[in-house]
């Protein structure tokens, strides 16, 4: 069964189980390179290179999977294959190759490059994709949480998002901290609901994911922010929760899965607070989150409370920071970040 898509057009059912096919898929070649971090360290002889063939390979996979079922399919994906050509970047290729072959054996290593350059849509037009394929590198590269996050957006309106945090447990009781490699996807259609999967059985029944109403949470707020201090200013988080009388405590974890456990009611708010004012956001770092958190209950807007804006082309040059938060926490959050002067100069 596909998640509802009610309120969506005629073609989203179908779109999105094309999505959550490919990133079902997509979440079993990430899981394989990251169990053999190891090994593909020591072929490649550089610590990043895990990340960058696991990189190459979802997004050579997704785009594969997609255009099987639509050759002119758009898609602005994060990465580009030009670095992969170079002489130097040889024993990258083989194991980009290797992981994309062990799940599509035919496909000849011409036909993964131009299925990893393929991902270069300008996005501008009616409608494309927009694709992450390890959102959360440094996570990845921990051993922890990341995400494979790919969003259809038609003018300039996020219609439908699928994450997989191939980490992320089924269990709400289960610890953040400790990764369960059955992983989960989410799946989000515009007015269709959010919904969850297990990610190693992609056909299995859906459930429905929300954020926990006020009337359960009681007085304690949970948070949960990026790991990586560059990446959110979290002395700033710190200040406005101080300010708001919650406990300064917020979990951390890599990656849009942030969006994903606001939405499942396992954190009341995801806050983003700019490191610099130069930092433009980018479209496939937040337009499956957004409408798999938004599609649950959640309201997500940038630091100054104005809506995410997904039609300046691939980045959210309009907006700063994000908050995303159970609607009666959002405006008290938006009301100290202004009273902080935080959200001041902005833009
Ligand atoms: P997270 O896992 O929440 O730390 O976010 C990971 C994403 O942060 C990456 O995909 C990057 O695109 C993005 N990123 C890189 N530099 C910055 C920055 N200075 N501020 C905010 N996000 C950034
Ligand atoms: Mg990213």
């Amino acid at each position: 069964m596909t998640p509802s898509t009610s309120g969506s057009n005629s073609e989203t059912p179908t779109l999105l189980r094309q999505a959550i096919n490919a990133v079902a898929e997509a979440c079993r070649i990430a899981n394989a390179v990251q169990k053999n971090l190891e090994q593909v360290r020591r072929i490649a002889k550089d610590d990043r290179s895990p990340v960058t063939v696991a990189d190459f390979a979802v997004q050579a996979i997704v785009h594969h999977a997609l255009a099987l079922q639509n050759p002119k399919v758009k898609i602005v994906g994060e990465e580009h294959a030009g670095q992969l050509r170079e002489p130097d970047e040889r024993p990258v290729l083989e194991a980009v190759v290797e992981a994309v072959q062990g799940y599509r054996e035919t496909l000849t290593e011409e036909e993964i490059i131009a299925a990893i350059d393929g991902c270069d849509h300008d996005a501008t037009g009616e409608a494309y994709w927009t694709l992450d394929p390890v959102d959360g590198t440094k996570g990845f590269l921990r051993g922890q949480h990341y995400a494979i996050a790919l969003a259809r957006i038609e003018n300039g309106q996020v219609t439908l998002g699928v994450m997989g945090c191939p980490n992320l447990s089924r269990k709400l009781d289960h610890p953040l901290d400790t990764p369960d490699v059955t992983g989960t996807i989410f799946a989000a259609s515009l007015e269709g609901g959010s919904w969850i999967l297990p990610a190693n059985e992609p056909d299995a029944e859906p459930d429905r994911v929300r954020i926990t109403p006020a009337a359960e949470r009681g007085e304690m707020v949970r948070i949960c922010e990026s790991v990586e201090a560059a990446h959110s200013r979290q002395s700033d988080t710190e200040r406005v929760l101080e300010s708001l009388g919650v406990s300064p405590d917020p979990v951390r974890l890599d990656s849009q899965s942030k969006y994903a456990v606001v939405a499942r009611g396992q954190a009341d708010a995801y806050l983003r607070m700019p490191t610099s004012r130069s930092y433009v956001e980018k479209i496939w770092d937040h337009a499956a989150g957004m409408i798999i958190a938004q599609e649950a209950g959640a309201t997500v807007t940038d630091i100054t409370g104005s809506p995410l804006d997904f039609s300046r082309g691939a980045t959210l040059e309009g907006n700063r920071g994000i908050i995303c938060a159970v609607p009666d926490l959002h405006g008290r959050l938006i009301e100290a970040i202004d009273q902080l002067g935080l959200a001041a100069g902005a833009r």
